[in-house]
């Protein structure tokens, strides 16, 4: 594994669980960095700014710069202004994704018939007005851009619905599936995260617990893949899998031996 020069890392349940560091993760980043490996961070938390992540990570104690994450709010807002930069977006997401729409110099509208484009993403505030307005959209025809598709998130003690709780609704009701995704396993985030990098893809390794977004994240990009098991996936279900990562790991610290 030492011939990696660059890892594009998940977050929690690579980094951390909840409050909870791994254990060996600041060493393992730090011994990384020593070896002169290039690291980024990529999570497909739609609820969460960059800077919300950076105060985060600075709480934990861990060694990562603001400008090392990409959490899929701010990946789908680079998203927007490298392709439709002029469009008058609304949205249905967090507060965390519209800071960083904003940010990007994209237009934000309230009323749906203003709108060129729909961006969902979890949405702690959704009710039934705003799935109104973005049924009209989709009904309209307008494209549609969604953070991720993630069905459930570990929180603290229990578990959330993710995005894919709003995707869900709209694409019942409209039969109609989003025309773009943004996060994993979709390989927009990764090649941000790869020219981040500036690195080829076969020089970098994928690190997360989740197979079916971390590890075919890396398989759809042809990078290499490795999944932890400090987060919600066991050596069984490994094993069950289709998907199979590069390596198995029992904790990030195996990286930094
Ligand atoms: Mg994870």
């Amino acid at each position: 594994m030492r011939k990696y020069k660059g890892y594009i890392f998940d977050m929690d349940g690579v980094l951390y669980r909840g409050d909870t560091l791994i254990p060996g993760a600041v060493e393992t980043l730090e011994a990384l960095r020593r070896r002169g490996s290039r690291l980024v961070f990529v999570s497909n938390n739609s609820t969460r700014s960059r800077e919300d992540y950076a105060e985060r990570i600075a709480e934990l104690g861990l060694p990562i710069a603001e400008e090392e994450i990409i959490p899929a709010t701010y990946a789908t807002a680079r998203y927007l202004a490298e392709r439709h930069a002029e469009a008058r977006v609304f949205v249905v997401g967090a507060l965390g994704l519209i800071k960083e729409l904003l940010e990007a110099g994209l237009r934000l509208v309230a009323e749906p018939e203003r709108a060129d484009i729909l961006v969902t993403g979890s949405d702690p505030a959704i009710n039934y007005q705003k799935l109104s307005q973005a049924t009209a959209l989709l009904l309209a025809g307008k494209p549609w851009v969604t953070t991720n598709l993630d069905r459930l998130h570990p929180a603290e003690d229990r578990i959330i619905p993710g995005a894919g709780a709003v995707v869900g609704a709209l694409q019942y009701v409209t039969r109609r599936a989003p025309d773009v995704v943004v996060g994993k396993p979709s390989g927009h985030i990764v090649e941000q995260a790869l020219s981040k990098l500036g690195l080829a893809r076969e020089e970098c390794l994928i690190v997360g617990d989740i197979i079916e977004s971390d590890i075919l994240a890396g398989k759809n990009a042809g990078i290499d893949t490795a999944l932890v098991l400090t987060g919600v996936v066991g050596r069984e279900e490994v094993e069950r899998s289709e998907i199979k990562p590069d390596y198995v790991l029992e904790s990030i610290t195996e990286l930094g031996e």
